[in-house]
């Protein structure tokens, strides 16, 4: 999820481009498209949907994540498990999605995808815009038309963008030897720090990490309180641990 090739240039959208996309229960295809997709889970929406359905992200991560590697980075990818009998997303509700709220970057994003070309220090230099091939889905025949810049706002998807862009700074970093995929350990590190908040936290309250009291993101006390914090303090962590 955290870096697709770019779309061809005659596809691409800028901020300002416009399209025409709108959902609703009036739609013949109402909650058909919520299955049998893959569907991308970036750390930020772990973080979210653990807490708005009250689970410790170990308990989330079992019931609703399915884990893979990255073929392109070797980094662990992660996405929700649709239902093994009917293919369902477990948030599909007979009135959509149950945890609308805190819907994923990918649910946000739709019906536009979104990829980056990263910049030399990691940080993504190019993003490119682009409308997803999707002709079963009758939202992009209706008349409302907005910009993609304005669909981002309407969305909510900034932090969810800015913590996955904050995770190509991991994939992208300049002290990182590509050709080298991360070990098991570091994988197992990536997997605690970015999507296992709860059990990071549990981590930095044994171990005492970091020894230094503010690591640049904010005292420990607040840093614990606080999810997103807690999150950044994990990039932090692995800035330092898996590129010492
Ligand atoms: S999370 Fe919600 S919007 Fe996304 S696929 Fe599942 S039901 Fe649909
Ligand atoms: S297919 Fe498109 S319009 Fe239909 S429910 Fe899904 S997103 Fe909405």
């Amino acid at each position: 999820m955290f870096l697709a090739p770019p779309p061809d240039p005659e596809k691409r959208l800028s901020l300002s481009d416009t399209f025409a996309f709108s959902c609703h229960s009036g739609l013949s295809c109402f909650n058909q498209c919520c299955r049998n997709k893959y569907l991308p889970l970036t750390p930020y929406d772990v973080l979210r949907m653990r807490k708005a359905l009250g689970l410790h992200s170990d308990k989330f991560l079992e019931r609703y994540a399915v884990y893979g590697l990255d073929p392109a980075s070797g980094f662990p990818i992660l996405s929700i498990r649709m239902d093994d009998a009917d293919g369902r997303c477990p948030f599909l509700s007979p009135k959509g999605c149950s945890i609308y709220q805190d819907r994923p970057m990918a649910c946000r994003l739709y019906p536009l995808g979104r990829s980056c070309r990263p910049g030399r220090n990691g940080t993504s230099s190019e993003v490119f815009f682009h409308l997803l091939d999707t002709p079963h889905c009758q939202g992009i025949k209706e008349d409302r038309v907005r910009t993609v810049a304005a669909w981002q706002e309407e969305q909510g998807l900034l932090p969810y963008l800015e913590v996955n862009d904050r995770m190509l700074g991991l994939l992208f970093h300049p002290k990182r030897d590509r050709a080298l995929p991360l070990t098991e350990r570091q994988q197992q590190k990536v997997l605690v720090a970015c999507y296992n908040i709860d059990v990071f936290k549990e981590f930095i309250v044994k171990t005492g990490w970091p020894r230094s009291p503010d690591n640049g993101n904010g005292p420990l006390g607040s840093v614990m309180e606080n999810d997103s914090a807690l999150l950044a303090y994990g990039f932090a962590y692995l800035d330092q641990a898996l590129f010492p």
